[in-house]
């Protein structure tokens, strides 16, 4: 090791804490160890409710930390070397079998849920109201037809362009696919 690397850069206002690092003695963790009470007679003990943050400490203390991905052999893509459990019910109950191992990249894929697309889905009709509106079929001489719940379920449907169907709507064409549209 050379002079130069062997050099510490530290803020000099960052000073670690005198105690930081310095191991209890085996007494007092035995003391600790001892007199703290377990489980359910836990002081922070919070029941099976526990959220998130505490069932995934209990599930680490007493199963370990995760350091597999169970998608190895098949989806997982193996660039990940960060594991994690990932919950299955969402309802993080202290129960182990709620739990599998994966890499960080397949846990997020894991936990992009159905109802997670969905708020997702509605955020972005928020952004952009007019692709996603409702709209109705007449015909040529006004008579209601049909109404879809999108653009583009009119346009898959009967075949016609999306595009034309849109300007039929803005009224920059008086009608699209031979039909009016409001
Ligand atoms: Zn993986």
């Amino acid at each position: 090791m050379t002079a130069a690397n062997n050099k510490i850069r530290r803020a000099p206002n960052k000073r670690p804490h005198p105690s930081k690092g310095v191991p209890l003695s085996s007494e007092r963790v035995a003391l600790i160890k001892a007199t703290t009470p377990k489980g359910k007679n836990h002081p922070m003990w919070a029941g099976d409710n526990v959220g998130y943050s505490g069932v995934h400490i209990w599930l680490t203390k007493n199963y370990g930390k995760a350091s597999k991905c169970m998608f190895k052999n098949t989806t997982c893509s193996g660039k990940s070397n960060v594991f994690q459990w990932a919950n299955i019910s969402k309802e993080y109950r202290r129960d182990v079998n709620d739990f599998i191992q994966l890499c960080r990249s397949c846990h997020a894929k894991y936990d992009y849920t159905e109802k997670q697309r969905e708020i997702t889905r509605k955020k972005s009709i928020g952004k952009v109201p007019g692709n996603i509106r409702s709209i109705k079929q007449y015909t040529l001489d006004g008579k209601f037809i049909k109404e879809y719940k999108a653009i583009t379920h009119a346009a898959k449907e009967l075949g016609i362009l999306r595009s034309s169907i849109s300007n039929a709507l803005a009224g920059v064409s008086s009608m699209a696919g031979g039909y009016l549209w409001r």
